[in-house]
């Protein structure tokens, strides 16, 4: 059942989202806007489509919400955002995951959008492990892609055991033995923030020279994180969860230190996936869309980052402003009879 949006959906909250559908054994479910993406443009669309009184299912292919905020800097301060002069990575996508509890949008996280089809002019969305989800309207947010962590080869048997890419909670590795790995941003801005909170942490970087903003280096290069460069981690030792690492230095002996916790901050690379098969018109890694944020397959629409069109700044700014274009001209595909303009949210309290 869609909900009938407009000037009234913002008295009421929308609770009940998905449903099941009658189905032949495949789980599919239902909902009004599926939003592919939880990074800052697909969160506020969740806002925008509950808003709308619309269910919304946001799913995204990382195991947290924040997209490019929280893989690569969530402690980094974030000055271009309108009316926050200065607000830290990670509490923005709080504030925004808070902005859209209201109307408990369901998140599928950890989960890609594997496939898209259309059945009698809806599109189904296919989930990886099989679910389909039956929709009113696709907004699509997926930013760079698909983005996976840069393996550290001699952790892979460790992932789930003390290795990790990024760190959702530092106060999760309070009182640890930290090995960071990498030389970049977020090897640097991990160090600057689980060093007060850690037992010790190190920090190993197969390079002389640093990727990372100086002030940052800087600041860590004077705390008591220990920083070995031309180095490299050779070994890491434990049954299930690993105990110490065994680092080498180019040209010199092996060292092993006590550790309990990795973080292997070696960057991502990203691919458009799946969603570049799904005849959507690109333009090289971007998605083609119109004034209204409508790509050229019915009832799907795109925002954020993944998006082209003449003049396209990429920026968590412009996002927010594409996000709240795609979802309300999404609300008048799903519901003809619905305005376009949402009312003002001042009105709604
Ligand atoms: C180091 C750094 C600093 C930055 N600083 C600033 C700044 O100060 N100000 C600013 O405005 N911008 C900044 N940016 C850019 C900003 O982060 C991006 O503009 C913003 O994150 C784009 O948001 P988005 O939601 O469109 O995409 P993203 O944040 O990229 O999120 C997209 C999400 O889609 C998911 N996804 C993709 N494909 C699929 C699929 N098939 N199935 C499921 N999930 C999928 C991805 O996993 C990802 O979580 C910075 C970027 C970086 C890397």
């Amino acid at each position: 059942m869609l909900a009938r949006p407009g000037r009234r959906a913002y008295r009421r909250h929308q609770h009940t989202l998905i449903r099941q559908a009658e189905s032949d054994g495949t789980p599919m479910r239902e909902v009004d806007v599926a939003v592919i993406g939880a990074g800052p443009t697909g969160l506020f669309a969740a806002y925008y489509a509950g808003f709308r009184g619309l269910s919304v299912a946001v799913v995204d292919a990382l195991p947290e919400p924040g997209g490019q905020i929280t893989a690569m800097y969530p402690e980094k301060l974030i000055l271009d955002v309108a009316g926050f002069p200065a607000v830290k990575g990670r509490d923005l996508v709080a504030n925004l995951v808070a902005q859209a509890a209201p109307y408990h949008p369901e998140y599928l996280l950890g989960c890609r959008a594997e496939k898209l089809s259309h059945v009698d002019g809806r599109p189904v969305l296919g989930l990886a492990g099989g679910e389909q989800l039956r929709c009113g309207a696709v907004v699509v947010t997926g930013g760079l892609g698909s983005f996976s962590p840069r393996p550290l080869p001699v952790a892979e048997s460790f992932v789930g055991g003390g290795i990790v890419y990024f760190v959702p909670e530092p106060a999760a590795l309070a009182g640890r033995d930290v090995l960071i790995v990498g030389g970049g941003d977020s090897a640097f801005d991990w160090a600057a923030t689980l060093q007060p909170l850690a037992r010790s942490v190190t920090l190993v970087h197969r390079r002389e020279r640093f990727r990372a903003h100086a002030g940052t280096v800087s600041r860590v290069l004077a705390s008591p994180v220990r920083v070995i460069v031309n180095a490299e981690v050779t070994k890491l030792y434990g049954d299930d969860a690993v105990t110490a690492a065994e680092i080498t230095v180019r040209g010199g002996a092996a060292e092993t230190l006590p550790v309990d916790a990795v973080v292997a901050a070696l960057g991502f690379t990203a691919d458009l996936g799946p969603l570049a098969e799904w005849g959507l018109r690109l333009d090289r890694r971007h998605i083609v869309v119109d004034s209204a944020m409508a790509t050229n397959l019915p009832r799907v629409f795109a925002a954020g980052d993944i998006t082209e069109y003449p003049g396209k700044v990429r920026l968590i700014a412009t996002g927010f402003g594409e996000a709240a274009t795609a979802v309300n001209n999404a609300a008048v595909v799903i519901d003809p009879t619905a305005h376009l303009f949402p009312g003002h949210s001042s009105d709604a309290g």
